[in-house]
């Protein structure tokens, strides 16, 4: 290697361009074939640079979300959805309601596919570098209350709020306590028209009293989620019952109908 091209690597290192390190050198060899101009070769070569930057951004940002990889759009079949759903689907997936920190609200029977939907949408927004973190809801309130105890729920909350998007699924799955219920509360109220929160749920709001306990919280956390938000209601029998009947040769129409709200 001529003395150039040794400091050509150690300026690269130095500024940390990894990817214009390891490509510049080829790319030189084709420019000179192809007799590219400087401005071309170097604009080549610093397009790499930023195109591996993006690449590595979504990666980590996809490791730091949390979501389940294998639930993501591609492996999800959105001609099952109600037409209107999947429409929606469709204008959600430009981002624009995370910058206008609107909610989005997946409501449906069990194995309609709401969690996947979520998870789908969440990645092709991380893919489009906004963060995001998933978590089930009994999980981030568990960590919450623990936080609570240790006096650093503030600080709990406050790294969240990094996330601009926040996945909480299986609202109401699980019964909560009082105290409980009033971390996730307070979570939610912080993230009013700060952030989006994406929700799961196989609970109407009729019955959200079983997650508030009292009509006053209830009615304050409904209040807080719908006023920017957007409602997705899958009524849909369960993709996992009926693709078990399909396996088994078995009519679908008699899967039980999707819960009434
Ligand atoms: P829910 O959260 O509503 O209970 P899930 O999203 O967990 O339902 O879906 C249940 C299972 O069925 C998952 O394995 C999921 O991947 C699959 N599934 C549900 N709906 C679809 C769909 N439209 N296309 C592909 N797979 C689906
Ligand atoms: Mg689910």
């Amino acid at each position: 290697m001529s003395k150039a091209h040794g400091e050509l690597m150690a300026c690269l290192k130095e500024l940390h361009l990894p990817t214009a390190r390891t490509c510049c050198l080829e790319l030189a060899d084709s420019a000179r074939r192809e007799q590219l101009s400087y401005e071309v070769y170097l604009l080549e070569v610093l397009q790499r640079e930023c195109q591996g930057r993006r690449q590595h951004r979504v990666e980590r940002l996809l490791r730091e979300s949390r979501l389940p990889l294998q639930k993501s759009l591609q492996t999800f079949d959105l001609k099952r959805l109600p037409g209107k759903v999947s429409a929606v689907t469709r204008t959600l997936l430009d981002g624009g309601f995370v910058d206008r920190k609107e909610n989005v609200l997946a409501f449906g029977n069990p194995g309609s596919g709401k969690t996947h939907l979520l998870c789908g949408i969440g990645q092709e927004l991380v893919r489009a570098g906004r963060t995001v973190y998933f978590s089930s809801t009994n999980l981030l309130v568990q960590e919450l209350l623990l936080a609570k105890r240790e006096l650093k729920l503030p600080r709990a909350i406050k790294k969240l709020s990094r996330y601009a998007v926040l996945i909480l699924d299986d609202l109401g799955y699980v019964q909560q306590s009082r105290e409980e219920m009033e971390v996730l509360f307070t979570l939610l109220a912080e993230r009013y028209e700060r952030g989006s929160v994406l929700i799961t749920s196989n609970l109407p709001f009729s019955k959200w009293e079983l997650i508030f306990k009292d009509a006053m919280t209830t009615a304050a956390a409904i209040d807080r989620l719908v006023h920017h938000s957007v409602i997705l209601e899958l009524n849909l029998p369960s993709y996992r019952v009926e693709q078990a009947k399909k396996s088994r040769g078995g009519a679908s129409t008699d899967v039980p109908p999707a819960d009434p709200k």
